[in-house]
């Protein structure tokens, strides 16, 4: 009994100090289990691989819709409830049956999901969190789930909008908006992206910075070290000084990963810089930073599977975005540009 009443006021203690004002509350939300849990259903074979304008890719879109009306997140202005329709011209693969309904002009309708959470003090400043989500489709007969190119930055996008949900909800909401896009067709080009740059719902020169997830779920096997706890950043320091100094800094408070900057080398010929969503951001001028954990033996392959992710480790890497979202959103000043 004793004991019991001890473990109770210890509980009860614990309730009443914990501080809803700290990031670290609302971080400790996400949970590999939820990712995993989120993951699973998201790269099922349900989804059939989520290629653009597939029967899968329009079920992705109406789950991602559904989570953000649970969670009570608002859509962006000037959708259709979350949704940015669009054209995207497709390259069809030779060899592929597919059940694509083009139009005359080799084009099929698509959507990007945007869902907004306002900012208190600032509302006109934005910061957009993003991850594409579609994946390589049906190719062949055969499903290419695409767990970690991006179902593993889609969960991540999604778990990082629910803890900043929570904290709003405490009253503790952002001071700037947080933008959360899912892009579409970033595999057949990046047109999503190019798209929403092109007719943004969000003034552009009001948009301080995107962070852009893309496959966060996985071990490069070409890394040498037996370091696990790492993630490839690019682009930090491209535009902005300041958002470098502000990543790196919140890494130390927090997750402290290794940050490898190995591919923001601009001679890096992999060029990831140019080869997802956060580069039509960076084109107009606006800091960005890609967060990737490296290409494997399974990317664009039906074996890029939801067994295959490191969840624990996915953890780490989502909080650290959410970290460094808090940060830019929360602090006095915005984000400044170099001159
Ligand atoms: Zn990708």
């Amino acid at each position: 009994m004793k004991k019991y009443i001890f473990k109770s006021i210890y509980f009860l203690s614990l309730i009443c100090f914990s501080q809803e004002n700290n990031p670290q509350f609302y971080a400790s939300s996400i949970k590999a289990q939820d990712l995993k849990n989120l993951l699973y259903v998201y790269a099922s074979d349900y989804f059939e691989g989520r290629g653009t304008g597939q029967i899968g890719q329009k079920r992705a879109v109406e789950f991602l819709r559904h989570f953000y009306k649970k969670e009570n997140i608002k859509a962006a202005k000037d959708t259709e409830d979350y949704f940015q329709y669009f054209n995207a011209t497709i390259t069809q693969q030779r060899g592929t049956r597919t059940r694509l309904k083009l139009d005359k002009n080799g084009e099929i309708s698509t959507e990007n999901v945007v869902a907004i959470i306002e900012g208190s003090e600032k509302p006109e400043e934005y910061i957009i969190l993003s991850a594409h989500l579609d994946a390589v489709g049906l190719k062949k007969g055969e499903i290419h789930n695409g767990a970690d190119d991006d179902g593993s930055g889609t969960v991540a996008l999604l778990e990082i909008a629910e803890a900043f949900q929570k904290a709003k909800i405490n009253g503790y909401g952002p001071k700037r908006s947080i933008v959360f896009i899912h892009f579409s067709a970033e595999e057949n080009g990046l047109k999503g992206s190019e798209y929403y740059s092109l007719n943004p719902i969000y003034e552009l020169s009001k948009t301080r910075v995107n962070l852009n997830i893309d496959m966060i779920g996985r071990i490069d096997p070409k890394r040498k070290d037996n370091n696990p706890n790492y993630i490839y950043l690019i682009g930090s320091n491209r535009l902005s000084s300041d958002l470098h100094e502000i990543s790196e800094k919140i890494n130390m408070k927090t997750e402290n990963l290794l940050l490898d900057y190995k591919y923001n080398d601009p001679k890096d010929p992999n060029r990831f810089y140019e080869r997802s969503d956060h580069y039509n951001f960076a084109k107009n001028n606006i800091p960005v930073i890609f967060y990737f954990s490296g290409t494997h033996e399974d990317y664009h392959k039906p074996t890029d599977t939801a067994e295959k992710i490191l969840y624990d480790l996915l953890e780490k890497r989502t909080r650290l975005i959410f970290y460094t979202a808090w940060e830019i959103a929360n602090r006095d000043e915005s984000v400044s540009l170099d001159k």
